[in-house]
Parts: C-alpha cells; sequence; structure tokens
C-alpha cells in the first residue's frame, strides 16, 4: 500500500517561514503552526499562514473611524487618548496627610460641582451604576417604572432584568405610551407595594410619538419615596456652557436630552450615567445625587466588584477637568467632533481628495450613536467612492473604517481626527 506521502513541513520550519511576516510573538506562530499541521497536513503552511492572520486581525488596534457614527458602539464608543506615563498614582493614598485616602474622592468633587449634586462615585458602566443604587436602596423592596420606560438599551440591559439581580421587585405604573404622576402615587400607597423608589429611565434608543404622556422627575420629587433617574446618556448639564463660543446655539438633536445637572435641580435623588456617551470620557458609569444616598451605594458590598480601575479614573478627571476649565471642544475628542464646522470638513475633505486623486466631496449626516439622541443627525462632509472598499479599507496598516450604501463607499469626516487626515491619504491612495 505504502505510497511516498510527503512529510508536511516541520513545525519549526513553518513557524519561522510564519515570522518573516508576522510581529506575533514566535510562540504563537508556533501554535498556529502546529494546529495547521493536525488540521491539514497537506496544507499545513497556508492554513497557518491563516490561523495566524485570523489571530493577528483579532488583536485590538487603534482604527480610524470614518462611519460617521461620533459614538460608536463597536468601535468603544468615545474615543479616549491614554494618559499617563507608567508610574504609580496616588489612587488610595492621600498625599496631604500620608494617609490612606479613597480612590473616588477626586472624581466625586468634580462631578459634584459639575452636577450641583452632594456627592457621586464612580462604577465600572452604567448598567453596574444601575444595579448597585437599585442593590442598595430597593433590595427585597418595590420600585415604581412606567410601562414605557421598562426598556431594553441593547447589549442585554433591560430594565427587569436589572431589577431581578439586584434584589428588587419591578412594580409596572401607567401604560406604554402615558404614564401619571396619579399612576405612580396610586403605587406607593397600595398596601400590596412596599414602594422604596420611583425610577426614570430615559428610553434612550427609539421615541415613542402621537398620544403619550410621560412624568417628569420634577413631577416625581413631589411624592413620598426619592426618585432616581437613569439617564443614561450623561450629558453634565443641557446649556452646555461648553459650546459658547464654538456653536452658535445648542444643537437640536441634544434639546431633549436629559441632562445631570437638571435632573437633580429638578429633584433627583440620584441619577446614573454613562461615562462613555455624551460625557464623552472612558466607559464608566456615575452615580450622583443625596450625599446619603451616595454612602449607602459606596458602602454595599457589591461596590468591591463594581469599582473602576485607576487608569479609568485618571481618564475621567482629565475629562471632567476639561469640562471646569472649559476647553472641552478641543480636549474631548466627541465634543470636537460635534463642534467642528461644515467648512473646515470640506476643506479637508477637498484637500484629501486632491491629494490622494480618488473619490469626491459629498455631503453627509453623522450619527451621534451609542443610542444617544435616536433619530437625530448632524450636518457632516465626507469622501464617496465608487465601488464597497471597506475591506481594502480595514485591511489599510490603521485601518479605517467606513460605510457602503448602494455600492459608494462613504468616509464620514466628521467622526475622523484631523490628525488622521495623512493616514485617510495614504489608504485611498493604496486604493488607486
Ligand atoms: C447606555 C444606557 C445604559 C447602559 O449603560 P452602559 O454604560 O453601557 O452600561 C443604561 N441605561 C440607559 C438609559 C442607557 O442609555
Amino acid at each position: 500500500m505504502a505510497t511516498s506521502a510527503t512529510h508536511p513541513p516541520s513545525i519549526d520550519t513553518i513557524a519561522r517561514a510564519l515570522g518573516a511576516q508576522s510581529t506575533l510573538p514566535h510562540s504563537l506562530l508556533v501554535d498556529c503552526a502546529r494546529r495547521a499541521v493536525t488540521q491539514a497536513p497537506n496544507d499545513a503552511m497556508s492554513t497557518a499562514q491563516k490561523l495566524a492572520n485570523d489571530l493577528e486581525t483579532a488583536l485590538l488596534t487603534e482604527v480610524i473611524n470614518g462611519t460617521g457614527v461620533l459614538l460608536h458602539t463597536n468601535l468603544g464608543r468615545a474615543p479616549q487618548s491614554v494618559v499617563g506615563s507608567g508610574r504609580p498614582t496616588n489612587l488610595e493614598f492621600d498625599l496631604g496627610t500620608g494617609e490612606r485616602g479613597s480612590r473616588q474622592t477626586s472624581v466625586s468633587a468634580l462631578i459634584s460641582l459639575l452636577t450641583g449634586a452632594e456627592a457621586a462615585i464612580v462604577v465600572n458602566n452604567n448598567a453596574a451604576a444601575v444595579m448597585l443604587v437599585l442593590a442598595a436602596l430597593a433590595s427585597d423592596r418595590d420600585v415604581a417604572v412606567s410601562r414605557g420606560e421598562s426598556v431594553e438599551i441593547g447589549g442585554g440591559f433591560r430594565i427587569p432584568d436589572v431589577m431581578e439581580q439586584s434584589g428588587a421587585r419591578l412594580v409596572d405604573v401607567g401604560t406604554t405610551n402615558r404614564t401619571r404622576l396619579k399612576d405612580y402615587s396610586k403605587a406607593i400607597e397600595s398596601r400590596r407595594n412596599n414602594i422604596a423608589l420611583t425610577m426614570k429611565v430615559h428610553p434612550s434608543n427609539f421615541a415613542i410619538q402621537g398620544f403619550t404622556h410621560t412624568t417628569s422627575v420634577a413631577e416625581l420629587a413631589t411624592l413620598s419615596v426619592p426618585v432616581v433617574a437613569d439617564i443614561g446618556s450623561g450629558l453634565i448639564d443641557n446649556t452646555c456652557p461648553w459650546l459658547h463660543g464654538h456653536v452658535d446655539r445648542v444643537p437640536s438633536w441634544l434639546v431633549n436630552e436629559p441632562a445631570a445637572r437638571q435632573a437633580i435641580s429638578d429633584g433627583a435623588a440620584l441619577v446614573m450615567f454613562s461615562g462613555d456617551k455624551l460625557l464623552g470620557g472612558p466607559q464608566c458609569g456615575i452615580i450622583a445625587g443625596r450625599a446619603d444616598l451616595v454612602e449607602l451605594c459606596a458602602t454595599h458590598p457589591l461596590m468591591r466588584a463594581l469599582r473602576p480601575g485607576g487608569h479609568t479614573l485618571l481618564m475621567l478627571q482629565s475629562v471632567l477637568l476639561s469640562y471646569c476649565a472649559r476647553t472641552v471642544c478641543t480636549d474631548v475628542s466627541f465634543w470636537a467632533m460635534v463642534a467642528t464646522p461644515l467648512a473646515s470638513l470640506e476643506s479637508r475633505a477637498t484637500e484629501i481628495v486632491r491629494r490622494s486623486g480618488i473619490g469626491s466631496v459629498v455631503s453627509l449626516d453623522s450619527l451621534v450613536g451609542a443610542g444617544s439622541a435616536p433619530g437625530s443627525t448632524v450636518p457632516s462632509v465626507g469622501i464617496a467612492l465608487m465601488g464597497d472598499h471597506g475591506t481594502a479599507l480595514r485591511a489599510h496598516d490603521t485601518a479605517v473604517i467606513s460605510r457602503t450604501v448602494n455600492n459608494t463607499t462613504y468616509l464620514d469626516l466628521r467622526s475622523v481626527s484631523p490628525h488622521d487626515d495623512d493616514i485617510v491619504v495614504a489608504a485611498l491612495t493604496a486604493l488607486c
């Protein structure tokens, strides 16, 4: 029977060959080679090549967001530059006394100043913030939520499920389209319930239109139990003082977004929001409001599991200081994108097209994204290319993420930092 089978190349030979073109550590290439020889002994080299490629493209890497979705959930929402030099920080060390300190002290003070809250704490994301508030303030008790606000935000965040996990019980009040103050007060007065809180939830990613009525935080604040508000999107103040001098007026898509400062002055006992949506900071969740309630959250056993890392706090602090200094439109990428005038996008697009010798300048509509301002668009300018070049642009050294509609590829420049225009030119030139 013995036909002379050609031996597959040795694992070492394959790994070395892969190493000539790959920056992956040798041990990973050896693993690819080993798996390839087992899976496809007759085609080991090209199989190993594919495994190594797959491994490399799966690595986290920086990309250029040409999609026009300013807070792109798949691209990490608000873009951040990493701060810090590698030295340790005074994360839990009081430089005044030399004693142990709290990691929350600095950001808490800044958030309180910006929102008018008595106190604040930071956790890993807004889902954690909502969970902690419910567990700390309403475990084994009832929380009244409007039927129109018992929502799913996406990524597995559903109000009834979070409520159940926290140990609080959801009491639905009102109807899907109309909920009045009376619906909440009836639920509070009912002897069947033991209502600890009312909760407002911003239905971030959809809008109900027509015959609707919602009850405001100000109205709920007149009831006998505290009102907590999951405002989600994280707008600090709906007058947007940081935009003064940059845009003529607050953009219309922001007008209906709930804001932390206004919710607190309307009487919210606590507000919960994401750090990486309209705030423009790193992924985190913020709980701000009454000092006694924040303290109950801070001392709850779950807090230890939900506390953010030092790097997150450092990046958040930097963003909050920019709000205090009113330098948000230059320092915070998301707000820099929002504040960029159309004329400057247009001249960048013209220059990119001229330099790369491909494409044409077009008007586009950017989206805010991350469930903020659903249905609203922000006027923008970008570059259109005939055909679908999505794959080729993603394969560029620094991947450029575009959008293809009707066999035309679009690069929206509002979501691209001007510092990256040279990379866009190189990626486009490579298509010619
Ligand atoms: C986005 C959002 C959440 C989830 O926040 P994460 O920071 O993604 O955990 C919860 N509630 C509302 C209203 C939201 O908009």
